[in-house]
């Protein structure tokens, strides 16, 4: 059941940052992604591209966002409308994101992925790969791609500290490398937004607080 009440006071407390909301809508149904955005909320996040495709077939005026593990032979299913891809993690990905990108003839935005977290099984680019990548000419030659920012998620824990950590070090590293254009620090969830946000996030990525728990 979407919660709009909730929806209403996290906006409230995304204001006090400069944050934004991308209210994270995978699992749930049309009418409820309506529903938000009756209330006011352009921009949803979706994880799986066969999903995504259908759900922007049905509600095209809205700002999708791609926020989970993208495969690159889908980047091509994908690429002529997507507002933002939260998750990439190789320089392949993003070499294939550009020639699609080309081929449906549009610049499109996306945020490298850096690995944060303990767990050995979420994807993201180590801080050296980060580094390599946004020092070395690709960005400037990808010319159907324009990196704008970073994504991160924390260690799926109740330990505050060890989240915190995590953010912090990645909110000091976007600091550093901030430079015109690369604008967007994606983290915090539903857990954690609230520690993501006094580490630094400006775009948090929420899906249970507003639309309830996923069945
Ligand atoms: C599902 C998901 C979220 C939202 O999770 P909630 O706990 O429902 O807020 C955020 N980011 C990513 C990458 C996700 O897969």
């Amino acid at each position: 059941m979407v919660n709009i009440e909730r929806y209403h006071s996290i906006l409230e407390e995304l204001k006090l940052y400069g944050a934004s909301l991308v209210a994270v809508s995978k699992t749930r149904p049309i009418e409820d992604i309506r529903e938000l955005q009756k209330n006011g909320q352009q921009i949803f996040g979706e994880n799986y591209v066969q999903e995504l495709i259908e759900k922007h077939q049905e509600i095209a005026k809205a700002e999708w966002h791609f926020i989970g593990h993208l495969q690159s032979n889908k980047v091509k299913n994908i690429a002529s409308f997507i507002s933002l891809i939260h998750g990439i993690d190789s320089f392949n990905l993003l070499k294939e994101l550009n020639k699609q990108s080309e081929k449906a003839n549009r610049i499109t935005n996306c945020l490298l992925q850096i690995h944060i977290a303990s767990e050995e099984t979420k994807f993201g680019l180590s801080y050296e790969e980060a580094d390599q990548l946004l020092n070395s000419d690709l960005p400037s030659q990808l010319k159907n791609v324009s990196i704008k920012g970073l994504m991160g998620m924390a260690t799926l824990t109740d330990d505050e500290k060890v989240i915190r950590n995590e953010f912090r070090k990645l909110g000091e590293y976007f600091s550093k490398n901030k430079k015109p254009g690369l604008s967007i620090l994606s983290m915090g969830m539903t857990s954690d937004y609230k520690i993501a946000l006094e580490e630094g996030s400006t775009m948090v990525r929420i899906g249970s607080a507003v639309f309830g728990e996923r069945g």
